[in-house]
């Protein structure tokens, strides 16, 4: 699954479920005689050794700061015996559809409301001509007439494995064994980075593998701190956290505990304290990051995706050919349940015994034993819930854990003129800028077939960055928003164009001739996502995340959804929180046989520590 094999996973599962929950955290390197065929297993958990936690730190961090919360344990009252139990999953992006098909293997009933007109949530495909894209093969230049809107492309880490993984029980392979061959999810090549694209900053452009294309110097930008002449901005961030990244892989309790002391300090506050002025801090930030990321991300934050970034190959990251919504169309394809669209969850509310009533779009109420929210936490805030009697810890978690804006600019052009500029061919990869667009991403898919159509993104930004430029998406209406502006998006195409033209290094006239059309989408004005991601601010990752990580309302109301998981940002962390929420049910109600079935099919989630969900003996597989 992760790092480590499924085997070590079952170590893991096995050696909580024999030493039980007061043994959170085994020693490691002990080995335990199993039955008969079960070989000799040897006990390790990624929290208490600086390798197998560097090779998995998401998972490690994560699993880390929830056992030293003071978050309680969950009150269970299972359904009354005989019950027909059935689950509402509110909302049908990555972690609803997965949800599902987790409750189908284990024959469990259930109901999905989507609140707006498509399934898959911030896994979004926009095509710019659907009709020729539903009669193409991958064969055929129309197949790449898209970009992807929310997520695009996958790390090479082991962690992301149960989505982009090979064995059996991985999303990808899933989904494959069960569709046909046109519904295929296909991994390809996602180019990173790559020759020839640009930096472009202070108005001065610079190819990105000049040597001094991340200096301040190159681009006349007065900081005369001599580091930054000999180290990139990257370089110079990741040796400011070195001692706390080696700290983390040499000794990874003893590093977190480290990591801690910083856990409430955003990165410029750590930053200010390491001797740098703001000017040479707002550099940083610019060439790393997105404005204003330096003041709202906590040092956890950071120095964790540091440590990650510092092992993920930058060479070997995978995108889904023909769209990201292939894997969510795979998904619903092979849910028995479709979600049900333009379905609305207005209220959760108890209902009779144990059970809880969902209110939809108003008026209609389902009942259910169990209700999973996958929705943002956003959009959960605006949802009543006020019977479930939800702590004042868990309303402010709800209220108040960051989520980024994000933007993108989707352009379409006649031609993919980028690949053949006078300056240096190159196809996919980024290139960078301190204009308003920031970073314009090229296609890395469509590459081998001929006349693929001129797609790009033109624009991807986050942060102040991303709230900037989605402003022009949407004032126009003029019962919300006076006066009128109607000229918005046209404003917001044009000084794209300018952008791109100048960042590529060729005229406005020349993209203009080229440019066919274009979408745009931001993700903080959609009333679906509030949000792009999950990216938390100081003190959020230890104080206020693991207040959501139990179930309320007597562990029937179950909360999933990025934001919620070790992996937030990524399709992974929604994957990763449907599964502790299908698990939750099955422990709520007792079901030792689904728990077994359950983890013989799908494997565990190293991400949270499974003392809290009481493990007994007789919910491990016995091999007969
Ligand atoms: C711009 C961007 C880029 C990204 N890039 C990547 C990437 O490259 N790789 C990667 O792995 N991940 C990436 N991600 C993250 C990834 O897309 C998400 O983590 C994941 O898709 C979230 O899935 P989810 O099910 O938790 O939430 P969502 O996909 O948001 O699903 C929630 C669903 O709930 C619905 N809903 C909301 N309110 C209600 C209501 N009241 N009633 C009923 N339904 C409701 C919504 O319409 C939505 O369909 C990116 C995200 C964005 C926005």
């Amino acid at each position: 699954m992760t790092l480590l094999s499924s085997h070590s996973f079952i170590t893991t599962f096995v050696s909580a479920l024999l030493l039980g929950q007061s043994l959170a955290f085994p020693a490691w390197n002990t080995t335990v005689i199993l039955p008969q065929p079960q070989p000799t297993v040897v006990i390790k958990t990624i929290c208490n050794d600086g390798k197998l936690a560097a090779a998995n730190p998401r998972a490690a961090f994560f699993r880390k700061l929830v056992h030293e919360s003071d978050y309680s344990n969950y009150t269970k009252v299972p359904s009354p015996q005989g019950t027909n139990m059935k689950v509402g999953i509110v909302g049908a992006g990555a972690a609803g559809l997965y949800a599902a098909m987790l409750l189908d293997s284990l024959n469990i009933d259930y109901d999905i409301h989507e609140a707006s007109d498509r399934i898959g949530g911030r896994i979004f495909t926009y095509r710019f001509d659907q009709a020729a894209w539903d009669q193409s093969t991958p064969k055929d230049p129309a197949y790449y007439d898209y970009y992807d809107v929310g997520a695009m492309r996958f790390p090479p880490m082991p962690y992301m494995d149960r989505v982009i993984g090979d064995e059996p029980w991985a999303l990808i392979p899933y989904i494959n064994a069960r569709v046909s061959e046109r519904d295929k999810v296909v991994k390809k090549h996602y180019i990173f980075k790559t020759n020839n694209t640009f930096r472009l900053f202070n108005g001065i452009t610079c190819p990105l593998q000049d040597p001094n294309s991340a200096s301040p110097s190159r681009y006349n930008v007065p900081i005369f701190n001599t580091t930054f002449d000999s180290m990139s901005a990257s370089q110079v961030w990741a040796a400011q956290v070195q001692t706390l990244t080696a700290a983390l892989s040499a000794d990874f309790d003893s590093g977190f505990n480290l990591l801690m002391q910083y856990d409430s300090m955003s990165v410029r506050e750590f930053l200010l304290r390491q001797g740098f002025a703001n000017s040479e801090i707002d550099w940083l930030e610019t060439m790393n990051d997105a404005t204003g990321h330096y003041d709202m991300y906590s040092m956890s934050q950071a120095v964790l995706e540091q440590w990650i970034f510092d092992s993920a190959d930058i060479n070997n990251w995978s995108l889904i050919n023909g769209g990201m919504d292939m894997l969510t169309k795979g998904m619903n394809l092979v849910v028995k349940n479709k979600p049900v669209l333009n379905n609305r969850v207005n209220a959760i509310k108890r209902g009779s015994g144990c059970n809880l009533k969902v209110v939809v779009n108003g008026t209609q109420e389902y009942e259910y034993a169990h209700v999973i929210s996958t929705v943002p936490l956003g959009a959960l805030q605006v949802i009543d819930t006020k019977e479930l009697g939800l702590s004042y810890y868990q309303n402010t978690a709800i209220r108040t854990l960051n989520y980024d804006p994000s933007t993108k600019i989707g352009f379409k052009f006649k031609t993919r003129w980028w690949e053949n500029l006078p300056t240096g061919p190159f196809k996919g990869g980024q290139s960078f800028t301190d204009m308003p667009i920031r970073r314009c991403v090229y296609p890395s898919y469509g590459l081998d077939v001929e006349g693929a159509p001129g797609t790009m993104i033109a624009s991807y930004v986050w942060g102040q960055d991303a709230s900037r430029l989605g402003s022009y998406l949407n004032p126009h209406n003029p019962t919300t928003q006076w006066p009128e502006q109607p000229e918005s998006a046209d404003t917001l195409v044009e000084l794209t164009l300018r952008d791109l033209a100048q960042l590529n290094g060729v005229t406005y006239e020349f993209v203009k001739e080229q440019f066919v059309g274009w979408h745009a989408y931001d993700w903080y004005g959609s009333a679906y996502s509030n949000g792009a991601f999950a990216i938390f601010g100081p003190g959020e990752f230890s104080s206020v995340m693991p207040w959501l990580m139990t179930p309320a309302a007597e562990g029937h109301m179950h909360f999933a959804g990025e934001a919620l998981s070790s992996g937030h940002a990524w399709i992974i962390g929604a994957v990763n929180s449907a599964w502790r929420t299908v698990y939750e049910i099955l422990c709520t109600e007792g079901m030792e046989d689904k728990k077994k079935q359950f983890i013989e099919q799908w494997g565990v989630i190293d991400e949270v520590d499974m003392g809290w969900y009481d493990w007994s003996p007789e919910g491990w597989p016995t091999y007969k």
